[in-house]
Order: structure tokens, then sequence, then C-alpha cells
């Protein structure tokens, strides 16, 4: 069986790294150096010797009893098939990382949300552009792809760059080359819907070019209703009952962009962070707030710190607000934009958080799927 086979037929995460890679290899080398480490400490242990304290950024809040973590799946408001596809696929003892991306499949596959995949809003030139990362707690792996063109699913494209490559970003040609070169279909991913949006946008934009625009008696009614620039985004996260954590972020980005625009959602520490001993977080909204605070890695440190995760992640929004220029607050001095947050504890608690709502996120666990409050710094009144 090919090397590619082998690892395609294998379980995600360290099952598949062992499958992987000569005796010499690098990774092999640093678990190697990781066991090490383990055995030297059992051994002082052992001894009756007080091992080294540990800096206090690297201590861990006290952890829940292995086997005993409720499965849960969570993601942003756009992803209630998603949570419950992820539920079912973790319940069933598939690993969360193919669990959540399962998930966002849907989401990717379907042309009615115009934030992600097939049917996502294009550049200022109406081209899709799509972002994706993916991160699997368990090896601390991460692999993503920015401003790919013509892959519906970026987000196993994404999967793909962790477990076949010793990269963890590709952007642009190199990335839609080794989307083909993996057997992915290229296709045309603006739908009819985003391409009225996108043009009447084009038309509306100023009075200053040769575009004139459309009688409002014309506009179609599903097009106008996303008159401005629309956001959206999917996070999903999953833990099993080992209080194992994966994530995935997979995003069209910020309408109308430049072109070869990079949010954060494919961003390590920005769009999406896990760290298996604490949690995970991802994010939805202004990309550009998100990656000049590396809110999703921020909130995760704070979490380690042993902050819940609703008061982790509030306490990163308001970072965002202080850190926020002058031309993008409003006279109350508040973000003229939305970000929100998805946190997930390894105990299984979450919260979603935003700066503006009313705002909500998916939720599946044995209870159900549902929609639930995210904690806001703002309440927009309608
Ligand atoms: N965070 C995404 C980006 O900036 C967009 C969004 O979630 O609306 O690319």
């Amino acid at each position: 069986m090919s090397r590619r086979r082998a690892e395609a037929a294998a379980p995600t995460g360290a099952a598949a790294m062992r499958t992987s890679g000569g005796s010499s290899s690098r990774r092999e080398f640093l678990t190697n150096a990781a066991v090490a480490g383990i055995a030297t400490l059992a051994a002082q242990e052992a001894a009756g010797q007080e091992p080294p304290a540990e800096p206090s950024s690297t201590k861990l809040p006290p952890q829940p009893p292995a086997g005993r973590v409720p499965i849960c799946a969570i993601s942003s408001d756009n992803g209630l098939a998603a949570t419950r596809r992820a539920y079912e696929l973790i319940a069933s003892g598939v690993d969360p990382l193919d669990a959540v991306i399962a998930g966002v499949n849907l989401i990717e596959d379907d042309p009615e949300d115009i934030t992600v995949g097939l049917g996502g809003l294009p550049n200022e030139e109406g081209v899709v552009e799509l972002d994706a990362a993916v991160m699997h707690g368990p090896t601390h792996r991460a692999g993503a792809v920015a401003a790919l063109q013509g892959i519906r699913n970026p987000s196993r494209v994404a999967r793909l760059v962790l477990r076949e490559t010793d990269h963890v970003l590709l952007v642009g040609a190199g990335a839609l080359k080794f989307a083909l070169a993996n057997g992915f279909q290229e296709e045309n991913l603006l739908t009819e819907k985003s391409r009225k949006i996108w043009l009447h946008w084009k038309q509306t934009l100023s009075d200053q070019d040769d575009w004139l625009p459309p009688p409002a008696a014309e506009v179609d009614p599903d097009v106008a209703k996303f008159f401005g620039r629309p956001t959206g985004t999917i996070h999903c996260a999953g833990i099993n009952a080992a209080g194992d954590i994966s994530c995935v972020t997979s995003t069209s980005g910020l309408a109308f962009k430049l072109p070869g625009r990079v949010g954060d959602s494919p961003i390590v520490g920005a769009g999406l962070y896990v760290d298996n001993q604490i949690g995970s977080c991802g994010s939805t909204g202004r990309g550009e707030a998100n990656l000049q605070n590396l809110s999703s890695f921020a909130a995760v440190e704070l979490m380690r710190g042993g902050l819940a995760p609703r008061e982790a992640g509030l306490t990163i929004l308001r970072r965002v607000v202080e850190h926020t220029e002058p031309r993008l607050l409003d006279q109350q001095g508040r973000p003229t934009f939305n970000l929100q947050l998805y946190l997930l504890g390894k105990d299984g608690t979450h919260a979603g958080v935003a700066i503006w709502g009313p705002a909500r996120y998916c939720v599946t666990d044995a209870q159900g799927t549902r929609h639930e409050p995210s904690a806001t710094l703002y309440e927009r009144r309608s």
C-alpha cells in the first residue's frame, strides 16, 4: 500500500503519526525527547526528589477524570447541522478532528450559506477565495490553507496539509496545486446568488465610477437584504469522552476583499487554537481585529490560568476593544465591528462570547442540538 493510501486509511492523530516516517524522523525524535522527559520526572519522583518547579504559564488546571468528559460539539451560529453531525460521529468513536471537519463540510457544501465554501461571497473581482484551518488536540498539529480558489472544502485540504506535509499553511496557487495533486476537483464556487450580491455591491459602491445603480424596484429582494458587507464563517470544535479536543474554522472571508487578503480564520492562534490539556477557542467576525490580538491563543492561555471559557472570552474581547483604533470606534468608544469567540474547556464546559449582541452559538450534546445565547459586551437595540 502506498504511504498516502496507508495514511488515508489510518486514524487521525497519534496512531497516524506512529505509522508514518522512518525511525530517525524529526517527529519521532521530538516524541522520544518528550518520553525521555517524562521518564526523568518519573525517576525523580520514584527517588523521592522534588521535580523542578514548572513556570506558572505551563501549569495545568485540575484535569477531569479520563473517560468522564461529556461529549459535545459547539459552533458558530450557522452550524446547527455541523454540530449535530460532529456529535454523532464523535459518539460513534470517530476522532474529533475528522468529526468536526465532516460537520463543517455540510456547511461548505451548502450554497445557501454565503459565508463558507460553495456560494461564499467573492473578492472584489468576483472570485471566491477560501481560508480554513484545522487543529488536532492530541498531537498539537495544525494545517491550513489561505486564498484558495476553486475547491469547495478548504477544511479537507487543510487536514491534508496537517497529515501529508511538514508544513502548517499553504496559500493561493500553491494551495490549489496541492489540492489538485491530491485529487480534489476544481469548480466555479460563485453561485448565481453570490454573483448577484457581488454585482449589486459593485453597482452601488460609488457615484464616481461607471456603474449605475439599478432602480430600487428592480433589485432582487434576496440581494437587497445583503446590502453592505455581510460577514460570516464557521468554527466548530468537538470533545470526546477521553477529553480529546479538535477544531476547524472555514470561511470565504471578508466579502469583496482585496484579492489575496487573508483573514484570521486560517491563522493558528487567531482563527482557532487548541491545547489538548486546556481547551479550544475559535472565532468569527472582523479578522483584522483578531489578527492584531491572536484572540484564540490568548483565550486558551487565560483558561490555562484558571478562567472559565466565558470569562476568558470576555476578557479577550475587552482587550480587543482597548486595542481598537479610533477610526473603528463609535461616539461612545465602542467598536463598529463585531468579533465572536467560541470556547470549549477540557471538562466539556463551553461558551460563546461576542462584542455585539444579540449573538448565539450552536451546541450538540446529550441534551440535543440547540442555539445558546453568547455573552456580550454591548447589545444592539433592534
Ligand atoms: N473572520 C472572517 C475573516 O475575517 C470573516 C467573518 O467571520 O466574517 O476572514
